[in-house]
């Protein structure tokens, strides 16, 4: 019998949110390839959108990262925290000591709505107002009037549910979970009562899945309430519904004629749902003071689908706040193809592709930034998993650029001043929150300034002199 040892490959992912983490996880299962994994994360933390995103009282979500901790903690696995791609590491920098990199770094602006008015104070993307509540460095000087009482949240999916819910959650709700400490403070003094939750298209339509709809109604402190005849289904919705196999759909509609049943209970808040409405301005002099929406009806679109049309009735809504939650959008990395137009790198299957549609030998792309943003945590499995069974095969085909460089990636950085940290600095970190939520009978106390992160790793590889270098 003829051993065959296991050939070795080296592989940077970039990014480290869970489309980083599965396409780890599938490397690590390739049992013909040693494969050295490193992962590239601007932030000192890892994880993306699983702290960045998920909302702070989702907490079972966010359980997941006890996955990625455990693909991180594999031999052969190395994290390079507070290292930005592009200044810290470039694509050259990588080409040159790596079979491979693969893309993963998400979706990290927001879609634009091209309506007037668009940029006055007081009009937010909501990506910006969930990066703040989850005390991501990059939003944490943001601020949002919550002086004013009404607040507009356009778009009618999870995010939009999340935002809803987190204007609409009571303070005992919000300290309940990992919340930043300078959102729950300026949360607990919020003025805002009314939040107008406004769809293009209807109940039926709604790209929100049924819990996130269903947690609106336990809330302490608000009221749902749907606007008149959004529960009654049009002929078209009800003849698609019908025959549809979307569970969530059914549910949604159901849920709603169950709000819709319901009288207001007088809580100091209240949520409401309106259907059927686009935005066409946002109306103030320095700042939002009302948004005029067109009213729409529905039209059967080739594919079946039904789309919104605006009418010639339109309705304005006083508020002071806007967030515009209308999906994110991927942001071009240096040195790699890119399309503008559907904020992705392009790519067939994984592999990303020129202008000229031919693949960029060792170049992959998994997540958001290859098929955009859509799906939960878990569609990002089997997309990692199909992306990498296209690199080991091109690896299995000897498709592979060969690294042309021996010089190790960590000893480029340190040259560079870079202060990395590692998945052990990162645990330092972790268990520093964990303590300081402990301390005030909160999950999690987390740091949102790069600094104040960076001083408490130094202080911690003091204090835990390190093993693992
Ligand atoms: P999304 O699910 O794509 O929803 C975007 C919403 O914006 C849709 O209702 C869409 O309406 C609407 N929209 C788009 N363009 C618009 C326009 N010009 N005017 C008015 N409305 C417009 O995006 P998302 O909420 O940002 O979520 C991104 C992904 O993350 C989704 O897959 C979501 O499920 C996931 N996520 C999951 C959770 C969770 O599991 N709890 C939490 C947060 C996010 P149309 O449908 O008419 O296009």
């Amino acid at each position: 019998m003829t051993l065959t040892l296991p050939r070795a490959l080296r592989v940077a992912i970039i990014g480290s949110g869970p489309s980083a983490f599965y396409a780890a996880e599938h490397l690590q299962k390739a049992a013909a390839w040693d494969i050295q994994i490193d992962m590239f994360e601007r932030l000192p933390t890892p994880y993306g959108l699983v702290r960045g995103g998920v909302a702070p009282d989702h907490p079972k979500i966010k359980t997941v990262a006890k996955v990625y901790e455990k693909i991180a903690l594999k031999p052969g696995f190395r994290f390079f925290g507070n290292v930005e791609f592009g200044s810290g590491i470039t694509h050259a920098d990588l080409s040159a000591r790596y079979h491979a990199v693969i893309y993963a770094v998400g979706a990290q602006t927001d879609r634009r709505l091209g309506i007037p008015g668009e940029d006055l104070p007081g009009s937010h993307a909501a990506t910006e107002f969930v990066g703040w509540y989850n005390a991501h460095p990059d939003y944490r000087h943001l601020t949002f009037d919550l002086t004013q009482t009404a607040a507009a949240v356009i778009g009618n999916g999870n995010v939009a549910m999340d935002v809803a819910r987190i204007l609409a959650s009571s303070r005992a709700e919000l300290a309940a979970t990992d919340i930043a400490d300078h959102a729950l403070d300026a949360l607990a003094v919020s003025r805002v009562t009314d939040i107008y939750i406004l769809g293009r298209r209807g109940i039926a339509q709604a790209a929100f899945t049924n819990p996130e709809l269903k947690e609106l109604g336990v809330l302490t402190d608000a009221d749902v309430i749907v606007q008149p005849g959004a529960d009654v289904l049009d002929p078209l919705s009800a003849d698609l519904l019908a025959r549809t196999a979307d569970r969530d759909a059914i549910k949604n509609v159901t849920t709603l004629a169950s709000y819709a049943a319901q009288s207001p209970q007088g809580k100091p808040k209240r949520l409401h749902l309106h259907f059927l409405v686009s935005p066409v301005r946002l109306i103030g002099t320095d700042r939002v003071e009302a948004i005029e929406l067109a009213q729409n009806e529905l039209i059967a679109a080739e594919d079946g689908s039904l789309r919104p049309r605006t009418t010639d009735r339109a309705i304005t809504i006083p508020i002071g706040l806007v967030f515009r939650s209308i999906g994110y959008h991927g942001v071009a990395l240096s040195g790699v193809p890119f399309d503008a137009r559907g904020g992705v790198i392009p790519n067939i299957e994984g592999r990303v592709i020129g202008a000229d549609g031919i693949p960029h030998p060792g170049e992959y792309v998994v997540g958001w930034i290859k098929r955009g943003p859509s799906g939960i945590i878990g569609t990002n499995k089997p997309d990692s998993q199909a992306t990498v069974e296209r690199l080991l095969a091109d690896a299995d085909a000897g498709m592979l650029p060969m690294p042309t460089s021996v010089d190790d990636a960590a000893d480029l950085l340190a040259r560079g001043g870079c202060d990395v940290v590692t998945f052990a600095d990162w645990q330092a970190l972790d268990a520093l929150e964990l303590a300081r939520g402990a301390a005030v009978g909160r999950p999690r106390v987390k740091y949102a300034s790069i600094d104040v992160m960076m001083a408490a790793i130094a202080d911690a590889r003091l204090h835990a002199p390190r093993t693992d270098s």
